[in-house]
């Protein structure tokens, strides 16, 4: 079959997500047959390297054949059970393994299927123990300035994208949304600790005014993904944690994106040494293999829940896919890779790698800055790089890059003007190279007139 007619069969039927479906009267939507590695393939045999880990899912490569081998072997064992009164060993293994990877004090699992279904999990879960508490006052959550954390109602709410969550304002509920910490907006030569610090003093201001409403504050910790790869230092998590404690506010930490090994450590809450009342892992957590999500929290947490039946303390929240046995499984591949391969070091020198093969770009005039954290490097287009202004969104800047590296043989998909490499582990130093080399060119045709 060839490309022209799948895209045909495709766009007579189907609705993509974040996705204006004209576009695709002029833009070509990519059709893809199967892939290996790093690589993507389409129905005519063109390849393109993932750079983007499929929106940030997969961490070793398309149809890796140790993860293949678990999955089938589940198959043939249990595809899937109801998960209430019912339970399976991939889920219970599973659990003890994360259990024992994340940070401390976090020894109860709660799954669901996907990462704004964690979300939703994790925000009902901490109102709902002030309210087993008796403080039903506490309803509020702060969440930082250009932070996302999914799309359904409630994940929208404690967002801060406007592109996606503007339309949606009269659904949503009420948030409170603290300044950025992130070094992008840092004054000229400050440091990104020095401006975490000084931006910590709003949200320090923030937890003092709402203490007594307050159920949590959400954040993913160091990089803000999807809200433009904006990233910050670590001392405002530990700020943030010690005040947390201080003022009696959860403190939910969204790994969706940035967990299993993204920011250079297994989770980014250890670079500052912290831990959360609640930790939201998905994505990664399969390998990008299954949707799957979870919700790892306290045993102070899992104790305001446990009683009689009748005291109606009981969490009710449920998914028909809750701790699918062959999404499970494929997480249990994906923890022996870590656990048997050195990813964590190896994933260093490609960091490096990443670093050393884009530092140049630094000095180009459109280039606004460049800014990495382990494997999530980005660099952010700009019209006027000595004033930092960016280019109109009307414009679609990134959207050249995009279509240019897919000429290209590279599914780079920009973030607006921000350009982002995050792609699987498994990729080389010479396929880095060759993204760097497509970036640059991607870079220079979307800056001309
Ligand atoms: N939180 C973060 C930090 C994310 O990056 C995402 C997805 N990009 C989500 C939540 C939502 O996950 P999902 O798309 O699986 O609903």
């Amino acid at each position: 079959m060839s490309n022209s007619k799948i895209i045909q069969r495709d766009l007579s039927i189907l609705w993509h997500p974040c996705t204006q479906m004209k576009d695709h009267e002029t833009l070509p939507l990519i059709p893809i047959k199967r892939g290996e590695g790093v690589w993507l393939e389409d129905f005519e045999g063109k390849r393109y390297i993932d750079a983007i880990s499929s929106w940030w899912v997969n961490l070793f490569g398309h149809a890796n054949p140790r993860i293949n081998a678990a999955v089938r072997e589940q198959l043939e064992q249990l595809e899937h059970v109801i998960f209430a009164g019912f339970s399976h060993e991939p889920v219970i293994e599973l659990s003890e393994r994360l259990i024992q990877i994340t940070p401390p004090d976090l020894t109860r699992c709660f799954y669901a299927d996907n990462g704004s279904a964690a979300v939703e999990v994790a925000l009902k879960m901490s109102f709902h123990y002030w309210r087993n508490q008796g403080q039903s006052q506490k309803t509020k959550f702060i969440t930082l300035q250009d932070s996302y954390h999914g799309e359904t109602l409630g994940a929208l709410a404690v967002g801060d994208v406007a592109l996606y969550k503007e339309t949606y304002a009269p659904l949503l509920m009420e948030t409170i949304t603290a300044p950025s910490p992130a070094g992008c907006y840092a004054e000229k030569g400050e440091s990104y600790e020095n401006y975490a610090r000084r931006q910590f003093e709003a949200m320090k201001a923030l937890l003092e005014k709402h203490a007594h409403e307050l159920a949590a504050v959400i954040l993913e910790p160091l990089v803000q993904c999807a809200g433009g790869m904006r990233m910050y230092h670590p001392v405002y998590l530990s700020l943030l944690r010690e005040a947390c404690y201080q003022y009696n506010v959860h403190l939910i930490a969204d790994e969706i994106a940035v967990g299993f090994g993204r920011t250079g450590t297994m989770f980014a809450c250890e670079q500052a040494d912290i831990s959360a009342d609640f930790l939201c892992l998905s994505k990664g957590l399969t390998a990008g293999y299954l949707p799957l999500s979870v919700v790892l929290t306290t045993d102070e947490v899992y104790q305001a829940f446990y009683d009689d039946y009748a005291t109606l303390k009981a969490f009710l929240h449920s998914h028909s896919y809750t701790g699918n046995p062959l999404a499970c499984k494929a997480a249990l591949a994906t923890l022996d890779i870590f656990a048997e391969d050195n990813v964590i070091e190896n994933n260093r020198t490609l960091a490096k790698t990443m670093n050393e093969a884009t530092r140049h770009l630094q000095d180009h005039p459109h280039v606004g800055e460049i800014r990495q954290q382990g494997m999530i490097l980005a660099i952010e287009m700009v019209k006027n790089k000595a004033k930092r202004e960016v280019y109109p969104w009307q414009e679609r800047r990134g959207l050249r890059v995009y279509q240019y590296a897919l000429e290209k043989g590279a599914l780079l998909r920009p973030l607006g003007n921000v350009i982002y490499f995050m792609p699987p582990y498994v990729i080389t130093s010479e396929q880095i190279q060759e993204l760097a080399e497509i970036a640059q060119g991607g870079i220079e045709s979307a800056i001309r007139e």
